[in-house]
């Protein structure tokens, strides 16, 4: 049986104990007392070092508490150092938890379903359809509150019957002695987790935002480090933004906004240019081409740095022209694309694909207009060559 230090002593971190056994082998180690705490309730498990053996997973069995080790740890006696930051990390989380779900159901209503701690962030989950901002901020605002008021965080060991009687914040459902864990005037829970013995000591809450599950609510939050190492993260990617943008950080809510409307705007613009310039380009390479015996011009045109919608606008714009077949070769992404006009006789799609057949390439489309893509810029060329010719 290990003694639980935690449950009396969460500030306890430095302590003797005595290896009494190890469970398969050397490296899953059984002490009488610890200081560690194992996954459970929700919350992860400590870190440390036990002799010169780092603590890498802390497991509850029953009666007694598991220690995975880096390295073999032999009977006898050794001193256990359990990781502080991460300790005091998980202290807040958990605390913050409390104040939350105790805060919610008294002012709000809203029960607590389920919570998480993860190693990012931390959830709970209400039982309440939806959230409001509103409520959301004003929920933030009262845990601060009750952090700026450093309550005692209190744990008692009382018979469940009698504790039950007394008030807790859910009925434990077991008999004997449990473990309670009260924020003066504000909560009583039953707990064998880790808290801090002050609220103040959580340092602060930052609600995330809400997510819906299952008719519920789950809303994330961070408390005390993290909610700094957050703060600080935001503040660096607001001030990279601002800088690429060139205002301050104030201007970025109006600014962006406006600069996506601008962005739109131009969008638009060069779409509309583009089809003009489209339909005027294939009117002077018409001009410029001679008609063939059977009267069809056959125009070919080797695309630069053009746009693929450009292109396409130019095939769109051989359709309603005299006896015209033109075929263009894009650059990115390789493409060829030909189009004939409505009387030209030339079917576009039955003339491209056997043409891309002849050098392994795909593609194909209607009587007026077809598109295709090869392997090289050098098929592309022959395929033009079969198309143009036939
Ligand atoms: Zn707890």
């Amino acid at each position: 049986m290990t003694e639980r230090l935690y449950y009396r002593d969460a500030t306890l971190l430095d302590f003797q104990a005595n290896v009494m056994e190890h469970v398969g082998d050397a490296q899953h180690v059984v002490l009488d007392r610890t200081a560690f705490y194992p996954t459970s309730g929700g919350q992860l498990h400590d870190i440390g070092g036990l002799g010169a053996a780092r603590v890498v997973d802390v497991i509850d069995a029953a009666d007694r508490i598991i220690h995975v080790t880096s390295a073999p740890v032999p009977l006898g006696p050794v001193r256990g150092a359990v990781d502080a930051v991460r300790r005091r990390d998980h202290m807040q989380q958990h605390s913050a938890q409390h104040l939350l779900s105790a805060l919610a159901a008294d002012h709000l209503k809203w029960e607590t379903v389920s919570v998480h701690f993860g190693a990012e962030h931390s959830t709970i989950e209400f039982a309440t359809a939806s959230i409001s901002d509103r409520q959301l901020t004003e929920l933030e605002r009262w845990a601060n509150d009750v952090v700026a008021e450093a309550r005692a965080v209190t744990v008692s060991f009382e018979d469940a019957a009698a504790a039950d009687q007394a008030g807790l914040r859910k009925t434990s459902g077991r008999t004997g002695e449990i473990r309670v864990v009260t924020i003066t005037d504000i909560d009583r829970s039953a707990c064998g987790g880790t808290h801090v013995s002050r609220t103040s000591e959580i340092g602060s809450v930052l609600l995330l935002g809400v997510e819906s599950v299952r008719g519920n609510s789950r809303v994330g939050f961070l408390a005390g480090e993290r909610v700094l190492t957050r703060a600080r993260a935001s503040d660096s990617t607001l001030t990279a933004l601002a800088r690429e943008l060139g205002c301050a950080v104030g201007d970025l809510e109006t600014l962006v906004p406006a600069r996506q409307l601008e962005s739109k705007v131009t969008r638009e613009q060069v779409v509309k240019l583009e089809q003009e310039v489209a339909v005027s380009r294939v009117r002077a390479l018409y001009q410029a081409t001679a008609p063939g015996t059977d009267g069809v011009r056959r125009i070919a045109h080797r695309g630069q740095e053009e746009s693929a919608a450009l292109l396409r606008a130019m095939v769109q714009a051989t359709v309603p022209l005299e006896r015209a077949l033109l075929v263009v070769i894009g650059r990115s992404p390789p493409a060829i694309y030909v189009a004939t006009s409505n009387d030209s006789g030339i079917d576009a799609g039955a003339r491209l694909k056997p043409a891309l057949a002849t050098v392994g390439g795909r593609g194909g489309g209607s009587p007026r207009v077809a598109q295709g893509t090869a392997a090289s810029g050098e098929a592309l060329d022959q395929v033009a060559a079969q198309v143009l010719d036939a």
